[in-house]
């Protein structure tokens, strides 16, 4: 049985003892990777819960975050990605209290308490309810469904809702095989379709209402709770710190104030744009999607009405790309859920588990040049440098710099994706992997393996003038013309020797013969 499906299961078999449960003083709202107050389906069913009293006296609802540094080990969170999770916790800390509901923050050493803390806390505080939205990765989804069962037998409610997709995975399939899809555009198809008859998907829903302010005295020791400070391992100096928080303001304020710039001042060229590597074509709302400061719902539903037509596909070409965009985010949830062994470290497709990867002393060399941005590449090493620098890089680049490791440098997949998620500010499981996944050839709806992209041409063509490559690698700012794209090659030896730059670590044309024959004999080719 599937996760999502034991998760499914674990609700319905309990849905009957779960309703006689009555409400006790307090509601709970369990925060994860939805850091925000509007549009939260779970808070906001917690506060009607909260509300919905028969004497009289309504119940308090009270937030919780339970910081496990273990997960963070566990999901490689970035340092940047931990310091975005606590920054954006103090905003809601804020925006709670000013509506009397206490943000109580708890750091759970070792992540298998967590399921009893989580009830532990629940009977301390009179709750017999909790609330939660559901994640779906696979250790997520099995904690929950055992909490759910465990809870039932404590005489407490914990409901998981879904709230990250703007249609909840599983509720896609084929018309021929009645089975989830695993090739995007159809499936983008039927989604549209799907948000067209089911408008009620895109409904957004308000904030928690506030609690009485007597709350403030009856669980005073539950308000302002101090932030943590991030693990040693997760953490930040304080230039890297303070250059984070100018580049990424954290929290659901900042992610609106986002959303309305993108929408007024650049969506309408975003079609255009959103190749061109030196243009922030892009929306950059990648981190708010990631650590739930901004809803899909909230951002689609705001695209579709910034379009004369009121529509998803129909109106302003820049508005229905960004929208089919925010979509390929539900897209690999939905093939997570479907095909959780995605998340265990197995391509897609079985038969890519086969490729043998050179494991030589001169792999790792190759791999510590591409992390580091030394491959003698400008185009890859101006990327890898925007990620080591900002936490973040194009999309654009995440493609060639992916395409390039494995298929010119010829170096697993799984150790680019692993490396991603150490360092992406919005590093997302699914779509990571799903990046990695099309990159290599290896995943759901990939480009063929046999299309190997070429970085030179890809420089020449999304960054023409070599802006992108002078902003990031200082060595070749000093360079004009063509010889940009490929100064070893295109400069005089003794000119090329001043820039203090490496020479290219890998032929493109003999590796892609190389990497052609390693994929043809894993598939029998
Ligand atoms: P925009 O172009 O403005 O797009 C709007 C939103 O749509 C994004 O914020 C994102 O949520 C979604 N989106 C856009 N493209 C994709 C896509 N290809 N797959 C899934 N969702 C998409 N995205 C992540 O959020 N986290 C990751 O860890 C991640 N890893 C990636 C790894 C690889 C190898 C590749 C090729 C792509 C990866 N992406 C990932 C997708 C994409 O690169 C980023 O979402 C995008 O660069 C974010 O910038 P933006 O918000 O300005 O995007």
């Amino acid at each position: 049985q599937r996760p999502i499906e034991a998760l499914k299961a674990a609700l319905v078999e309990t849905s009957n003892a779960r309703h006689q449960i009555l409400l006790g003083r307090s509601v709970v709202h369990w925060f994860r990777g939805d850091l925000r107050l509007s549009d939260n389906t779970a808070l906001n069913l917690a506060s009607t819960m909260a509300q919905t009293s028969e004497s009289g006296v309504n119940a308090t609802l009270i937030a919780m975050y339970l910081i496990s540094p273990e997960d963070f080990e566990a999901h490689l969170t970035s340092p940047a990605k931990v310091d975005f999770i606590l920054r954006s916790l103090k905003i809601l800390q804020q925006d709670l209290d000013k509506l009397d509901i206490p943000l109580y923050i708890e750091v759970v050493e070792r992540r298998r308490n967590i399921q009893n803390r989580v009830l532990q806390l629940a009977s301390e505080w009179g709750a017999n309810h909790v609330y939660a939205n559901a994640e779906y990765e696979v250790d997520e989804l099995r904690r929950d469904v055992n909490i759910i069962r465990k809870g039932v037998a404590r005489g407490i409610c914990f409901s998981v809702h879904h709230d990250l997709c703007v249609v909840k995975p599983g509720e896609l399939s084929t018309k021929s095989t009645g089975k989830q899809f695993s090739v995007y555009t159809p499936w983008f198809r039927t989604w549209t379709e799907y948000v067209h008859t089911h408008p009620e998907v895109l409904e957004v829903s308000p904030p928690p209402a506030a609690n009485p302010s007597r709350t403030r005295e009856i669980h005073s020791t539950l308000f302002n709770s101090p932030i943590p400070s991030a693990p040693e391992s997760k953490s930040l100096s304080s230039k890297e710190a303070t250059d984070l928080a100018s580049r990424f303001p954290a929290g659901e304020h900042a992610a609106h104030k986002r959303l309305k710039k993108f929408l007024s001042e650049r969506i309408a060229r975003y079609s255009d744009d959103r190749n061109t590597l030196s243009e922030r074509g892009t929306s950059m709302l990648s981190v708010h999607f990631a650590n739930g400061t901004l809803s899909a719902r909230q951002a689609v539903a705001a695209a579709r009405d910034a379009n004369t037509t009121k529509k998803l596909n129909a109106g302003s070409m820049g508005i229905i790309t960004w929208i089919s965009e925010v979509a390929w985010r539900d897209f690999y949830k939905h093939v997570l859920c479907n095909w959780p062994h995605v998340c265990m470290n197995k391509p897609f497709k079985p038969a890519y588990a086969k490729i043998k990867w050179p494991t030589t002393p001169e792999a790792e060399t190759l791999f510590e040049a591409w992390r580091t941005g030394r491959t003698g590449i400008p185009i890859i090493d101006a990327a890898m440098r925007e990620l080591l620098t900002t936490s973040h890089m194009h999309n654009r680049a995440r493609m060639i710099v992916a395409s390039f490791l494995c298929k010119d440098l010829l170096v697993d997949w799984r150790r680019g994706e692993r490396f991603f998620m150490e360092h992406l500010i919005d590093g997302d499981f699914a779509s990571n992997n799903g990046g990695w996944g099309w990159s290599s050839g290896t995943g759901v709806d990939p480009q063929p393996w046999f299309r190997i992209f070429n970085p030179l041409r890809q420089s020449e063509k999304f960054d023409p003038e070599g802006v992108y490559i002078k902003q990031w690698v200082e060595e070749l700012r000093g360079i004009e013309g063509k010889a940009i794209h490929a100064p070893f090659e295109r400069l005089d030896i003794e000119e090329f020797k001043k820039l203090g730059y490496p020479k290219p670590c890998v032929n493109h044309e003999t590796a892609r013969k190389i990497c052609t024959i390693m994929y043809k004999e894993a598939l029998g080719k």
